[in-house]
């Protein structure tokens, strides 16, 4: 063809494949599922620990397990904190829960102004569940707890806990604003860990807790819109790579862990709209071995997860993208009052260790006296001190 001048566009590209957190609204009737965790208890750069963020057309919004090394993940997606406090455990491993304190104290200091609200299963003993678990967790960080609360807020360090009964077959544990929560048993090393389906406008996505092959998943995940569920690495990869002997490489696919053949077989059984493979370390000399292993006993949709990988379900289709977000986000503000540090908390300093303060008075002066001037702030709200 002659004579046709082709302009390069300028303009922006219709469809990139992948999803930049803040840029696209969400449909009233659409979900989005973001992987911020899909890895190991050794989170690594590549792949942090369990989790799994979820929004929903509504406007809610809920974490699912937040696991060692997810809070930077989660982070990158620039929700404000004041948005993010509904997180639901499916159970207390590490790998599950170990970024909790990550997202209390992180939050705390930039911007929440409400507590956590955190929801997990009970187990075999008192001592075992999640009630005690977070208990004990801020009698550890009390030192955190103490100097923020007197020095920020007292509020956004609080933990309330939704301890529920871990023997529940698809019980409602959580039911507001149209949203439902429902929870079953998993055969993972003990009593206690669960699985989690949400239910939202006639969809329903499944969060698969670490579990041995159990009668229950198959059965209340049945044609989940999404469904998600641990996947292991294959008993060889587990020797060579993990460091791990070969009875316990076996054992660990097998009795407290899914094979990727057992986690086909629980596919095919559930026939979900999309099945989503996770914990497992997801490169390309891993891969492979264990999606042929899946692809055994299940053809249908599937994803091999790592981390910001995302979906979007709706009536028409789930898709699978990549999130790609900054390094160096920051905390958004979201709608927040600006709360006052508690007049009353105990003074943590001693006067040995007030009698240290060097005097800078002089070299910060000159920004001290305008910035005050500037917000109002007398010297009271200095509070040196106290
Ligand atoms: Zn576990
Ligand atoms: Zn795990």
């Amino acid at each position: 063809m002659a004579g046709g001048k082709v302009t390069s566009p300028t303009g922006t590209a219709p469809d990139r494949y992948v999803y930049y957190p803040g840029t696209e609204e969400l449909g009233a009737d659409e979900i989005r599922v973001i992987a911020c965790g899909t890895g190991m208890p050794t989170a690594r750069r590549a792949q942090a620990a369990a989790a799994f963020v979820v929004e929903l057309g509504n406007g809610d919004k809920f974490i699912v397990d937040i696991g060692s090394g997810s809070m930077v993940n989660i982070q990158s997606l620039m929700i404000p904190a004041n948005f993010l406090t509904k997180i639901f455990l499916t159970h207390l491993h590490t790998d599950h829960w170990g970024d909790l304190v990550s997202i209390w104290a992180g939050g705390w200091t930039s911007g929440r102004t409400v507590p956590l609200e955190v929801w997990g299963p009970s187990g075999a003993g008192e001592d075992m569940g999640t009630k005690y678990a977070v208990e004990h967790l801020l009698k550890a960080y009390n030192w955190d707890y103490i100097t923020r609360a007197k020095e920020i807020a007292v509020r956004p360090g609080e933990i309330n806990v939704h301890e529920f009964d871990y023997r529940g077959l698809n019980e409602v544990v959580y039911e507001e604003n149209g949203v439902t929560f429902r929870s079953w048993p998993c055969i993972h090393a003990g009593d206690g860990p669960i699985s989690y389906a949400l239910e939202w406008n006639g969809y329903k996505v499944v969060f698969g807790g670490d579990t041995a092959p159990n009668i229950w998943y198959p059965e209340y995940a049945k044609c989940a819109d999404l469904a998600i569920h641990e996947c292991w690495m294959t008993a060889d990869q587990m020797m060579s790579k993990y460091n791990q002997p070969a009875q316990l490489a076996l054992r660990i696919n097998l009795t407290f862990h899914t094979s990727a053949q057992s986690f086909g077989q629980i596919m095919s059984m559930a026939q979900p709209r999309h099945a989503v493979a996770y914990h497992f370390f997801n490169d390309d000399d891993t891969r492979y071995a264990i999606y042929e292993a899946v692809r055994e006993n299940y053809k249908g949709p599937l994803s091999m997860a790592t981390d910001m990988m995302m979906w979007n379900i709706t009536r028409d289709a789930v898709t699978e993208r990549m999130a790609v977000s900054p390094d160096h986000a920051w905390d958004v503000a979201g709608p927040s009052e600006h709360l006052e540090p508690d007049p009353d908390r105990d003074p943590v300093y001693t006067q040995f260790i007030l009698d240290g303060r060097l005097d800078v008075d002089e070299a910060n002066a000159h920004w001290v006296q305008e910035f005050m001037a500037r917000n109002g702030l007398t010297a009271e709200d200095l509070g040196l001190g106290g």
